[in-house]
């Protein structure tokens, strides 16, 4: 069991630019994660949150992606499928109205931020 140093069970370094290192930590994002990993008590990978401008062009995201201030993360929960957590998910943003719910079964993450309450499928 590993012990984060930004909040419970997650550090710093999850958070960064797969590129270049840049780390923006926005607080909301952070709270938001470790209440989820609290509530399904299940590890959760942060693939991808900070984003340089050249890694976000690179991947081909848009300029207006919530990765690029901090405010996003896609996450996946180690061991399983996103598909078990799609309705409970859903039903949470309905909730705790966070902002924005994108959940990608096909490639097995889940997209959070703290912009716009909104939710899609990818
Ligand atoms: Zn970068």
């Amino acid at each position: 069991m590993s012990y984060g140093n930004l909040s419970k069970n997650f550090n710093v370094r999850e958070f960064s630019c797969k590129c270049c290192g840049l780390t923006i930590i926005e607080p909301r994002l952070v709270k938001l994660l470790q209440q989820l990993r609290d509530l399904y008590n299940i590890p959760m990978q942060v693939n991808c949150s900070t984003r340089c401008y050249e890694h976000n062009e690179k991947i081909g995201s848009n300029e207006n992606s919530l990765h690029l201030c901090g405010w996003a993360a896609d996450v996946t929960f180690i061991g399983h499928p996103m598909h078990e957590f799609d309705k409970s998910l859903k039903k949470l943003h309905d909730e705790w109205q966070w902002g924005g719910l994108g959940t990608y079964a096909a490639k097995n993450f889940a997209h959070f931020d703290v912009g716009r309450i909104r939710t899609w499928e990818g």
